[in-house]
């Protein structure tokens, strides 16, 4: 492999969302940009998601989450319209709006609050008495599978070099700086930038905690279980959510039910238990569908920080970023985190990767 240590260059750990995004951005700023991947491009996290984009949703009460998340919901469409263009890959944007239902009086009480809020704010909410439920008109969905394919797609498009089958097993050091990144075979890849975007993994790639001055469990995983059932299109319009579990549809009808948060460590398992409670809560919000055949059903990684808040931006060791810890909202956010992330390699500061520093888990 080439070896290039320009301040133009950059090296980007992991092929998941976050990563293919951070890729193509920097490539679309004219950065030299290669991505090591030790599987394929979404094999993780990435394709297990449901593909929410709800900000409105996530959060129970306003905060600087929410601007971070509203940001990224505007963003995403943003960038669905452009990997179409760029790419021809339709990310499949679901219809848009999200029925969220209260389950008990405790629920409703506090859904009614959140629809206060949010309109406080100006964000378009609605509180329908009658079902005890909120409508939020513009949180959606898209295919999380289809988003992976369409930004490992633009970031191939735009010329980053994407390697799959390479895990990196090492950081390359320049005194205190970070320089590149070390493979299994002994070879050095050499860059400006290393950016470390392996998800659930991020914090034990090998040197990566000791040189952010993080722990090895900054980042840990949370198991997220889903069914997926054989629906009919329109069987179900929007979303529903509600207690944490959500019925998703998907153009051809297929329902993606969820899901679980799990802290079981890197174990990917499919459980009785699991699937038990995400077709409870799914079949409590939609009733109808307890008589629909199960297609599927799968678990996956999401990367989680002690804040719940991601890991964005530069840390103490020159030269290494870190893009990770986006837990529930790794779709959401993985174009704005490309654009955040962009931003900061160049030198800008923008006022909402202050909030996800990755300096404020430093030990
Ligand atoms: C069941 C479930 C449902 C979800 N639903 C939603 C949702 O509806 N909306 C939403 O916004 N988010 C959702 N999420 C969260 C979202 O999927 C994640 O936050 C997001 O995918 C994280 O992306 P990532 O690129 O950081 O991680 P990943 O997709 O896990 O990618 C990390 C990549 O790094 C690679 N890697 C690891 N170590 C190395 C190494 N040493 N060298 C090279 N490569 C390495 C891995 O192979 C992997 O491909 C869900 C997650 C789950 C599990």
């Amino acid at each position: 492999m080439a070896t290039t240590t320009t301040e133009r260059s950059a090296v980007v750990i992991g092929g998941g969302l976050i990563g293919c995004a951070v890729a193509a951005e920097l490539r679309r700023r004219g950065h030299d940009v290669a991505l090591l991947e030790r599987a394929v491009p979404g094999a993780e996290a990435s394709s297990a998601a449901a593909g929410i984009l709800g900000p409105q949703l996530e959060h129970e009460e306003d905060g600087p989450a929410v601007d971070l998340g509203l940001a990224g919901r505007e963003a995403t469409l943003a960038w669905a319209r452009v990997i179409a263009a760029e790419t021809g890959v339709d990310v499949e944007l679901g219809e848009p709006g999200a029925l969220v239902k209260a389950l008990d009086d405790d629920e409703a009480r506090a859904l009614e609050r959140r629809v206060a809020w949010q309109r406080a704010r100006g964000l378009r909410a609605e509180w329908r008495a009658g079902e005890r439920a909120a409508f939020l008109p513009d949180d959606t969905t898209l295919d999380a599978r289809r988003y992976a394919q369409g930004l490992a797609e633009l970031a191939k498009k735009r010329g980053a070099r994407v390697t799959a089958g390479v895990p990196v097993v090492g950081l390359v050091h320049d005194g205190a700086a970070v320089c590149g990144v070390r493979l299994a075979d002994g070879s050095e890849l050499r860059a400006g930038h290393v950016v470390v975007c392996a998800g659930a993994w991020s914090t034990i790639v090998p040197g990566v905690a000791e040189a952010a001055g993080l722990s090895h469990g900054a980042v840990f995983p949370v198991r997220g279980q889903i069914v997926e059932l054989a629906g009919t299109p329109g069987l179900v319009p929007t979303m529903v959510y509600g207690g944490k579990g959500y019925v998703v549809p998907r153009k051809d009808g297929r329902l993606v039910c969820g899901s679980t948060m799990e802290r079981v460590g890197f174990d990917k398992s499919v459980t009785a238990g699991g699937v038990r409670m995400v077709l409870d809560k799914a079949i409590k919000l939609v009733p109808a569908i307890a008589e629909l055949r199960v297609n599927a059903t799968w678990a996956g990684l999401r990367p989680a920080t002690a804040d719940g808040l991601p890991l964005l931006g530069k840390t103490r060791a020159p030269g290494l970023l870190l893009a990770t810890g986006h837990l529930r909202n790794g779709v959401l956010l993985a174009a704005l985190s490309g654009e955040l992330v962009g931003a900061l390699v160049d030198g800008e500061e923008p006022a909402l990767a202050r909030l996800c520093d990755p300096g404020r888990l430093a030990r």
